[in-house]
């Protein structure tokens, strides 16, 4: 029996329709950037996976760094703040940077990232999530390139943990019951 399955983990999005969505998207990106470079930064740890699959399948010249954060306080909580683990390797001024995240949940890390990325003057700043909450939105973000909007659950797999498992399970899966 597949360990997905042995785990009681449900199935949401299957590895097919996320290769499809992601060509999909670095296909935006390549027509958006026609002719340009675009710097793409991952935030680690949930991001590697799609930033990996995107990086390979847009059609321009292509950098990547990563980013770590830290989130305290209850998410729940719009006073929950974003601390930076591990900065960038590479200044980004003049670059066409697209932030690469997993999920947008409250929008508090894109939020946070966003705005500190915006002060090192890049040349244009954009940001793409493989998923998209807003339902569970508590500050206003944006995605300019979303895989996928799911409802309000706790969802696993291509890059998604929960307490640091899952992230190599090729589909996107909900963990039922939801962590407390
Ligand atoms: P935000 O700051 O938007 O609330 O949350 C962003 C981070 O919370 C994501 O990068 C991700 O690490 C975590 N997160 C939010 N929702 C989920 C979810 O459904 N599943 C998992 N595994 N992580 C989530």
């Amino acid at each position: 029996m597949p360990f997905a399955r042995k785990e009681g983990l449900k199935i949401r999005i299957r590895h097919a329709d996320i290769e499809r969505r992601v060509r999909a998207v670095a296909g935006q990106i390549t027509k958006d950037f026609k002719g340009q470079r675009v710097h793409l930064i991952g935030v680690l740890k949930g991001a590697c996976f799609f930033l990996a699959d995107l990086a390979r399948e847009i059609d321009l010249e292509t950098s990547i760094d990563f980013i770590a954060v830290a989130s305290y306080g209850k998410k729940k909580d719009s006073s929950g703040q974003v601390r930076m683990l591990k900065d960038l390797d590479n200044n980004v001024a003049g670059l066409n940077v697209i932030l690469v995240e997993d999920i947008l949940d409250t929008g508090l890390t894109a939020n946070y990232l966003l705005r500190i990325l915006r002060q090192r003057r890049p040349k244009t700043l954009s940001l793409a999530a493989l998923l998209d909450k807003p339902s569970r939105r508590l500050k206003p973000v944006k995605g300019d390139y979303i895989g996928f909007t799911i409802p309000d659950e706790f969802v696993v797999g291509y890059g998604l943990d929960y307490a640091e498992r899952y992230r190599n399970l090729k589909d996107v899966c909900v963990l039922q019951p939801p962590p407390q």
